[in-house]
C-alpha cells in the first residue's frame, strides 16, 4: 500500500536551482513530456484529447503567531508574512490557476500575534489573497468567541468537517468548492480529533470531534462528483505509524488527490505517495514546517480528474546560514533568494510591531534579591529551577512527571527589582517552545546516562522542577538516586516530560528525547511561559536552592556542598514562594 518517495519519484532533475525563464522553458519541456508519456504513470483510460489543467498548490502549516520577521537561531529577520506575500505575489503573477492553503495552528506563538489574538497573522492572510485555511488544534487555545471573531476577521473559510457544535451543526465549514478556468477543485477540512485531549477542556466543551477518517468516507465521493479535483486540508499530522494521522487518511480513503497537512511540523524534501491498489490512484501528502520558515508549492498537472504529474518544492521564506565569522561578526547567507518584504503590508503590521515593543516594558513581578544565571552551567540554580518550574506549571495539565532545562539556554541574571517582560526575554532569547514527551522509564534511565556524562560547565547541564531529585557522580560519570515524586525509576512505566523544542529535537545530546514515540508541542515560546508563571506567582520572588540535583565532585563530601559559599549570591538567602500548581489558569497548551 505504502510507498516510499524513493521508489517512485517524478524524473529527478533539480528545479530549484534554474533561473526563472529557465523554469518557464522547464515547465513546459516537462508539459511535453507529460503529454507524450501520460497514460504511464497515473491510472488508465483517459481520452487523449481531454485538456491538462495545471494548478499550483501553495501551503503553510503552523504559523504560530509569526506574522513578522524574527530571529530564529543563529540568524535574525527570517520568515514573516511580508515577505511571504512577496513570494506569493510572484508566484500568482506567472500562474493562472493558484490556491492558497494553510494547514491550521495559525494561533499561539510570539507577542505580536499573541498580544491582539491572531488579528496581524489574519489581515496578513487576508491581504495576501488565502483561499482557506484548517482548524488546527491551536485555534481553541482561547474561549469559542474568540475564535468566531477569528472567523470574522478572516476574508477566507476556516474549514473543518469534523468538529460539530452541540446540535450538530458545523462549527466551521465543511468544505469549498473552486472554480478555476476549466475546472473545479473541493477543499476538504479536517481537524485532529486529539484536540479534544490537549485544547483546553473550557474551550472545546460540548464540541463534538468526529473521527477523521470516517467522516472523509463519507463527504469524499460527494466532492468527487462535484469537483475534478479533491484535497483534503487537514490538521493531522505525519507520523511513523501508518494507522495515525495524515498517513492513516491516505491510506483508508480513495479519492483524495492531495492531503495538504500540519501539526507535526514535519519538514519534507518530497511527497509522501501513498498508492491504492485496486484504482491506481495515488494520494500525495505534504506539510511545510512551521512558522512560514517554508512555504510548500505543489504543481499538478491532471487531465479527466486524475493526476497526471507533479512537482514539489519547500520554498525557503528568508532562512539563512552562518556564512562566515569574522572579527566576532556573522555574516549570513539566504538559503535560496532573498525575499523583499511587501511594503504595504509591513506598514498594516508595524503598529502591532510598535505596541509590542511598548509592552516590553510592561512590569509582570519583583525579584527580591538576584537569580543569576551564571552557574547554570555547573550546579543546580535558583533561577533554573524557576524556567523548569514554570514548564512544569504551564504542562501540569498534561500529566507531566518533571520538566528539564538546559542551563545553556539561560542567558542572562533576573536582576533585584521590578521584572519587566523584557528581562524575561533576557534570560530567555531563544525560540523555543514548551514540548511534552512520553518516554519510557527505560527511556528515562537513557536520560540520566546521558546528563552523567555531561561535563559540568557546559550548556547541556540540566536544571530541572519540582518532582525530580538525583545525584550526579562526577568520579563515575553518572546519576545516582533518581527519584520521581520520591519513587525510582521504574522501567515499565511511561513518564511524561516537559521540555523546550531545543531539548526535544536532540540539542545537547539528549537524543532520547528526539526519538520519543510520542511528542506534543504546546507551541507556546518558554518566555511567555516564564512570564505568565512569575505572574501567577503574584508579585514577589525570591531565589532558594531547592536541593533536586545533588553533586559528588571528586573526593569533596557533600556537605561541603550544601554549605552557601561567600562568594556566590545566588544561594538561598530566604524563601521563594511555594511552588504553586494552580489548575485555573486558562493558558494551557
Ligand atoms: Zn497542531
Amino acid at each position: 500500500m505504502k510507498e516510499s518517495p524513493a521508489d517512485w519519484r517524478h524524473t529527478g532533475v533539480s528545479f530549484i536551482g534554474l533561473k526563472r525563464t529557465n523554469r518557464i522553458v522547464f515547465l513546459l519541456l516537462a508539459l511535453v513530456g507529460v503529454l507524450l508519456v501520460r497514460g504511464l504513470s497515473w491510472g488508465k483510460g483517459s481520452s487523449d484529447d481531454a485538456p491538462v489543467h495545471h494548478l499550483v498548490v501553495l501551503h503553510t502549516n503552523d504559523t504560530h503567531g509569526h506574522p513578522l520577521k524574527f530571529y530564529l537561531y543563529p540568524a535574525p529577520d527570517v520568515g514573516g508574512l511580508p515577505a511571504r506575500a512577496t513570494l506569493i505575489k510572484g508566484i500568482k503573477k506567472e500562474n493562472e490557476n493558484v490556491l492558497l492553503l494553510d494547514a491550521g495552528d495559525l494561533n499561539t506563538g510570539r507577542a505580536e500575534s499573541n498580544l491582539f489574538r491572531a488579528k496581524p497573522d489574519i489581515i496578513g492572510y487576508n491581504y495576501i489573497g488565502y483561499d482557506a485555511m484548517a482548524l488546527g488544534n491551536h485555534e481553541f487555545d482561547h474561549p469559542l468567541d474568540v475564535l468566531r471573531m477569528q472567523m470574522a476577521w478572516a476574508k477566507f473559510p476556516f474549514l473543518s468537517a469534523n468538529i460539530r457544535v452541540p446540535g450538530g451543526k458545523y462549527l466551521a465549514r465543511p468544505y469549498i468548492i473552486k472554480a478555476f478556468k476549466g475546472f473545479k477543485v473541493a477543499v476538504l477540512g479536517l481537524t485532529t480529533t486529539e484536540t479534544r485531549g490537549i485544547a483546553n477542556p473550557q474551550n472545546v466543551d460540548g464540541l463534538i470531534f468526529l473521527v477523521e477518517v470516517e467522516t472523509a468516507r463519507n463527504l469524499v465521493p460527494e466532492l468527487r462528483r462535484q469537483a475534478d479535483l479533491v484535497i483534503a486540508l487537514v490538521h493531522l499530522g505525519i507520523y511513523p505509524s501508518w494507522n495515525r494521522g495524515s498517513k492513516r487518511l491516505a491510506n483508508e480513503v480513495e479519492g483524495i488527490d492531495l492531503i495538504v497537512d500540519g501539526h507535526t511540523h514535519t519538514r519534507l524534501d518530497a511527497p509522501i505517495v501513498v498508492k491504492h491498489k485496486a484504482s491506481g490512484r495515488r494520494t500525495l501528502i505534504v506539510q511545510a514546517w512551521k512558522w512560514g520558515l517554508l512555504m510548500g508549492r505543489v504543481d499538478l498537472w491532471f487531465q479527466d480528474n486524475k493526476i497526471r504529474d507533479y512537482r514539489f518544492r519547500a520554498i525557503p521564506v528568508n532562512l539563512k546560514t552562518v556564512h562566515k565569522r569574522a572579527h566576532d561578526r556573522r555574516a549570513y547567507r539566504f538559503v535560496g533568494s532573498e525575499i523583499k518584504e511587501d511594503r504595504r503590508l509591513l506598514a498594516m503590521l508595524k503598529p502591532y510591531a510598535d505596541e509590542v515593543k511598548a509592552r516590553l516594558s510592561e512590569v509582570i513581578g519583583y525579584a527580591e534579591r538576584p537569580f543569576l544565571y551564571r552557574y547554570a552551567r555547573r550546579k543546580e540554580t535558583p533561577l533554573g529551577d524557576l524556567v523548569a518550574d514554570s514548564m512544569l506549571w504551564f504542562t501540569r495539565r498534561l500529566g507531566v512527571d518533571f520538566a528539564i532545562q538546559n542551563g545553556g539556554g539561560i542567558r542572562d541574571n533576573l536582576e533585584p527589582g521590578p521584572i519587566t517582560m523584557r528581562d524575561i526575554y533576557d534570560i530567555l532569547p531563544f525560540e523555543n517552545t514548551v514540548v511534552v514527551l512520553s518516554l519510557t522509564g527505560k527511556d528515562i534511565e537513557a536520560v540520566f546516562d546521558r546528563i552523567g556524562a555531561v561535563t559540568r560547565g557546559r550548556g547541556a547541564f540540566p536544571q530541572v522542577s519540582e518532582g525530580l531529585r538525583f545525584t550526579i557522580n562526577q568520579q563515575k560519570k553518572r546519576c545516582e538516586n533518581i527519584l520521581i515524586h520520591g519513587r525510582p525509576v521504574d522501567p515499565g512505566r511511561v513518564y511524561r516530560v516537559a521540555t523546550n523544542s531545543y531539548l526535544a529535537n536532540g540539542g545537547d545530546g539528549y537524543f532520547v528525547f528526539r526519538d520519543a514515540e510520542e511528542k506534543y508541542d504546546t507551541s507556546m515560546l518558554q518566555r511567555d511561559v516564564l512570564i505568565r508563571y512569575i505572574r501567577s506567582l503574584g508579585g514577589r520572588i525570591r531565589p532558594k536552592n531547592r536541593r533536586r540535583i545533588q553533586i559528588i565532585d571528586r573526593a569533596q563530601p557533600l556537605s561541603a556542598l550544601d554549605r552557601p559559599a561567600q562568594s556566590d549570591p545566588s544561594q538561598p538567602i530566604a524563601v521563594f514562594p511555594a511552588t504553586p500548581v494552580s489548575n485555573s489558569a486558562a493558558c494551557l497548551p
